[in-house]
């Protein structure tokens, strides 16, 4: 492997600890950030997530509140409950852990949640805020690959920067993340011609399409940054990120592994954005 690993367990842990210094000072002040977690219904993958979050307030000195509906809670008592939390002091930090059951309008859900305590940066008013380089909430897992190129001291100003993927939490917003930092922005997508084309000029490639080994070495030019957002299993059941990591760590300078990579940084910026969401409370 030529590539440098870009490690983001480390870079996770070492946010973690000054997060959690954070916490103490907050705490001090008489604030103990809490973040409520709403979770509908039984999926596996949903209650994994959510128990990892629990577990990164406890280990980061921060409050939380897992609150389970059975998956035909009605979509009013859903929203109830969010404007419940809206109003609750106590905490700083809202999310529902996606997807939801069809009956329930996620579009509804996101808009309910006060601006103020979308640490998932999914609400309309932090994304336009975002897009206009205000203070907003920035969407975890974008935020979570700005920081890892940060810490590995990797420029972003000037780059040429080609994205892959354009979902709503992961494509497009990191697109814009790169663009606030001033790099040229390329989205390419499932309706893109001769992605090759693309992917080749690009300084940095980020992928986020959700399917196993899809980015090879043929993609990327030489000494290329690579960041696989991609989490999926293989036909061997393995965890797997977007990108051939065996053969385009040959080719990149430097490269996210899957697991370890992209994946801790997001409940850490969810951690963080909680943290800074508790701090702004103390001015509101
Ligand atoms: P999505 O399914 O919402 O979007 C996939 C995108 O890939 C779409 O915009 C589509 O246009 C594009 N695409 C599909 N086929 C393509 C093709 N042939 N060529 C070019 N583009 C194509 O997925 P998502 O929610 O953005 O997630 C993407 C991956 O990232 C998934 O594996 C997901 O599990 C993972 N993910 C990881 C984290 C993390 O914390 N690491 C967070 C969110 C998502």
């Amino acid at each position: 492997m030529t590539a440098q690993l870009i490690n983001g367990k480390d870079i996770a842990a070492k946010k973690r600890v000054e997060i959690a210094k954070e916490v103490q000072i907050l705490k001090g002040n008489g604030i103990t950030p809490g973040l409520a977690v709403i979770l509908v219904g039984n999926n596996d993958a949903s209650k994994t997530y959510v128990r990892n979050k629990e577990k990164a307030c406890q280990e980061l000195g921060m409050n939380s509140l897992l609150i389970e509906l059975a998956n035909g809670v009605p979509e009013q008592e859903l929203l109830a409950k969010i404007e419940e939390l809206n109003d609750d002091p106590a905490i700083h930090g809202i999310l529902v852990q996606l997807p939801l059951p069809d009956h329930i309008d996620e579009r509804k859900v996101i808009e309910t949640i006060s601006p103020l305590k979308d640490v998932d940066g999914f609400h309309p008013i932090n994304i336009g805020r975002m897009m206009t380089g205000q203070n907003a909430f920035l969407p975890c897992t974008p935020y979570g690959i700005m920081v890892l190129l940060d810490e590995t001291g990797i420029t972003v100003e000037g780059k040429h920067v080609v994205i892959v993927g354009r979902s709503n939490i992961v494509g497009k917003p990191v697109g814009q993340l790169f663009l606030n930092q001033n790099a040229t922005v390329t989205y390419c997508h499932s309706k893109t011609k001769d992605l090759k084309l693309h992917t080749r000029q690009a300084d940095i490639v980020v992928a986020a399409v959700g399917i196993p080994n899809f980015i090879t070495a043929d993609h990327i030019k030489e000494g290329a940054v690579v960041i696989d957002v991609g989490i999926n299993r293989n036909e061997a059941g393995k965890l797997c990120g977007d990108v051939k990591f065996d053969e385009v760590s040959e080719k990149a300078g430097f490269i996210t592994p899957v697991p370890k990579g992209v994946g801790p940084m997001t409940i850490t910026m969810l951690m963080y954005n909680t943290l800074k969401s508790a701090a702004e409370s103390l001015n509101q």
